[in-house]
C-alpha cells in the first residue's frame, strides 16, 4: 500500500458538496501569485508544471468569475515581502517589485475588479497579515462582518501552509465571535494545492531530509488537520 492509501485509511477524510449560490459566501483565494504558483518565477515556485497547481489555478479562476457574477464578493491574499526582509525560515520570495507578489496571469483580471479585496500580507497565517498594525483593525474580519458573510470557501497555495493557518486561525476566531454572521468555513479540496520536493531534490538542493514535502502526502494531512478542527472539506461547489 502506498503511503497516501495508507493515509487515507488512517487519517481519513470526507469531501462533500457545498452550494454557494442561495448564501451569503465569501470566496477566499490564498496567495495565489507569481513566486508559488507560476512555473520558473522564484525560488518556491514549481520548476515545472504541475497538474495539481494548473487545476488549483483553473478552479480559482472558475470560482472568482462565478461569484462575482453572482454579486458574492472575492478575497485574495497577496504574499508580498519588503526586499531584503526576511521571512524565516523561507529563502527570499515575493519581494515587492520582483513580479513575483503579484496574482498569476490567470488571476490578473481580478485587480482593480469591483467587488474583489486583494490583501497584501508578509506571513504565511493570512489572518494575521490582514492585521493593520497602525490601528489594530483586521481587514480580513471587517471584509466578513461588512458584508455580514455566512460562509467562506477557502482556495488557494499551499494547502497545509497558508491555506492551513488562515483556516484555523478563522475558525478559532469564529468560535469567539469575532464574525457573528459567520457560520462555515468550507475548503474547496480541488481549488487547493502544494509544492512537491522529493527527498532526492532535497539533498541536491543541499537541503536537509526534514524538507522533503510529497505534495499528495502534504496536501492530504494539510486537509485532515483543517476538517479535524471544523472546516467543512468540500468536493464540488456548484
Ligand atoms: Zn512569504
Amino acid at each position: 500500500m502506498t503511503l497516501l492509501a495508507s493515509l487515507q485509511v488512517s487519517l481519513p477524510i470526507a469531501l462533500q458538496p457545498f452550494p454557494t449560490a442561495n448564501r451569503r459566501c465569501g470566496l477566499v483565494i490564498v496567495d495565489v501569485v507569481n513566486g508559488f504558483a507560476t512555473v520558473g518565477a522564484g525560488y518556491l515556485a514549481p520548476p515545472l508544471p504541475n497538474d495539481q497547481v494548473i487545476r488549483m489555478v483553473g478552479e480559482c479562476e472558475r470560482l472568482a468569475r462565478l461569484f462575482l457574477e453572482r454579486g458574492q464578493p472575492v478575497a485574495a491574499f497577496l504574499d508580498t515581502h519588503e526586499p531584503g526582509k526576511a521571512e524565516p525560515p523561507y529563502p527570499p520570495h515575493c519581494e515587492r517589485g520582483s513580479g513575483e507578489e503579484n496574482l498569476v496571469p490567470a488571476l490578473k483580471w481580478l485587480e482593480g475588479q469591483s467587488g474583489v479585496t486583494l490583501i497584501r500580507k508578509d506571513c504565511i497565517n493570512g489572518f494575521v497579515g490582514s492585521i493593520d498594525l497602525a490601528t489594530g483593525r483586521n481587514r480580513m474580519v471587517d471584509w466578513v462582518n461588512e458584508a455580514r458573510l455566512d460562509s467562506l470557501l477557502v482556495t488557494g497555495i499551499c494547502t497545509d501552509i497558508c491555506v492551513m493557518d488562515f483556516v484555523l486561525t478563522m475558525l478559532s476566531a469564529r468560535n469567539h465571535a469575532m464574525m457573528p454572521s459567520l457560520q462555515e468555513i468550507a475548503v474547496h479540496a480541488l481549488g487547493c494545492a502544494t509544492y512537491d520536493l522529493t527527498a532526492e531534490a532535497a539533498r541536491s538542493l543541499g537541503l536537509p531530509a526534514t524538507a522533503t514535502h510529497p505534495q499528495m502526502v502534504a496536501h492530504h494531512i494539510g486537509l485532515y488537520l483543517m476538517a479535524s478542527r471544523g472546516a467543512l472539506l468540500v468536493d464540488s461547489v456548484e
